[in-house]
């Protein structure tokens, strides 16, 4: 089976195309939504992922040298994210089952993001710690259901990075700059550790951190965010994997990509004598490729959706998802 994917929650618009038999993921192209000041405004990045969609589709088919005869299947990110962006990448995909007389299967953003981190990395039974702008989640499989163990109580990891970047004058997004920055911190400038149970929260550590640039270098406030926004996020997944007895860590999210964070969870895997690990870069970031995949799961599966089940769910929840494929 051959499916495309869309993926258009947030700022990205990403198609991809992955076969199942052997699986491969045949393109995954995508194009970023940076706004040219200020912070992401929903419709104007959904504006931006429909007049990049017809280009990047084409890029997509080229890539994986294949027509649109050659899709068994249409997938689509159908939930959590911006109102406007899920309705454009839910537009474009109704059009193309329909015009191609294909299935249709809209798909849950943050489980695809673990499916993915699965096949490609070769984890069975992980949990996830998946970190990016809008979303922060500790997510496992327990008793039928991708279940939420902790998150953030307010905003996502990356949208603390990206706003205290933009307070300070980075481009968006932020996080890569202050991750370059927090190398040539020297000092640890005390931030509000926000641990409260399973769940975590950045806003105090922003607020902190912004009253901290008064009188501290810009460096330190870098690394001592990192220290104390990643050793919240390693100990609550810590946590989860004691809770659940998994032994199996997977990261995903663009803020996986920060090598700090990568080694703090690293380690505490290292020492509870469990696996670590993390995907490469393109699939780790918002892609195409991982709603495609995780289509294909849910088709085989027995999931059926007709056109009329694709309306978007903003706040679509990860446990929600009756799970049929594992
Ligand atoms: P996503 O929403 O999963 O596509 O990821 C985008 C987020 O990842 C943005 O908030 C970025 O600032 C953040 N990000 C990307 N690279 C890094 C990095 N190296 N360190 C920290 N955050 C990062
Ligand atoms: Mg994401």
């Amino acid at each position: 089976m051959i499916c495309l994917g869309i993926e258009g929650t947030a700022h990205t618009v990403g198609i991809g195309i992955v076969r199942d038999k052997p699986f491969e993921i045949l393109s995954n192209v995508s194009s970023m939504y940076r706004p040219a000041a200020g912070g992401i405004h929903p419709r104007d990045a959904a504006n931006h992922h429909a007049s990049v969609f017809t280009d990047i589709l084409k890029k997509s088919l080229d890539e994986a040298n294949i027509g649109f005869g050659n899709i068994d299947l249409i997938g689509f990110s159908i939930g959590p994210g911006l109102g406007p962006c899920l309705r454009t990448a839910a537009t474009a995909a109704r059009a193309l089952a329909l015009y191609l007389e294909k299935p249709i299967m809209g798909v849950n953003h943050c489980i695809a993001h673990l499916e993915i981190g699965r096949a490609v990395t070769g984890a069975d039974d992980p949990v996830l710690l998946y970190v990016s702008g809008g979303n922060t989640q500790v997510i496992a499989f327990m008793n039928g259901k991708y279940r939420v163990f902790g998150e953030t109580l307010d905003i996502g990891i990356g949208n603390c990075l990206d706003k205290f970047g933009r307070e300070v004058g980075m481009p968006f997004p932020a996080g890569p700059r202050i991750e370059e920055m927090a190398k040539r911190g020297k000092k640890y400038v005390p931030l509000p550790y926000s641990v409260k149970g399973m769940d975590v929260s950045f806003s105090g550590i922003l607020t902190a951190a912004m009253h901290a640039m008064e009188r501290e270098r810009i460096e330190d406030v870098c690394f001592s965010m990192q220290e104390t926004c990643f050793s919240m996020l390693t100990e609550v997944t810590e946590r989860a994997m004691a809770h659940t007895e998994k032994a199996e860590v997977l990261l995903g999210g663009g803020v996986a990509s920060n090598r700090r964070l990568q080694e703090m969870v690293r380690k505490m895997a290292e020492e509870r004598g469990a696996k670590f690990y993390c995907p490469p870069g393109k699939v780790l970031v918002d892609n195409g490729a991982m709603i495609a995949w995780t289509a294909i799961l849910m088709k085989k599966s027995g999931m059926e959706m007709g056109i009329e089940d694709t309306s978007i769910k903003q706040n679509f929840r990860t446990d929600e998802v009756d799970v049929k494929w594992r």
